[in-house]
């Protein structure tokens, strides 16, 4: 299980920055790499948006259709 093992991970759509990640909705872990649900390759979703230049608001993320 990766991340904190409490939460579901589904898929987000990031509307400002447009991009699909998984998500934890526990911890709110994203794995930007969209690869493996590796418990240790994943970042903050704050950190995360911010870099990219969105924010952590869970209103800016829309589930993925896919
Ligand atoms: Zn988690």
């Amino acid at each position: 299980m990766p991340g904190c093992g409490q939460g579901s991970v589904q898929r987000y759509r990031s509307k400002p920055i447009d991009v699909h990640v998984p998500v934890c909705d526990e911890c709110e872990a994203v794995w930007p790499d969209d690869g493996a649900l590796d418990a240790l390759a994943f970042q903050n979703l704050g950190g995360f948006a911010s870099q990219r230049g969105g924010t952590s608001l869970w209103n800016e993320l829309a589930p993925a259709t896919r």
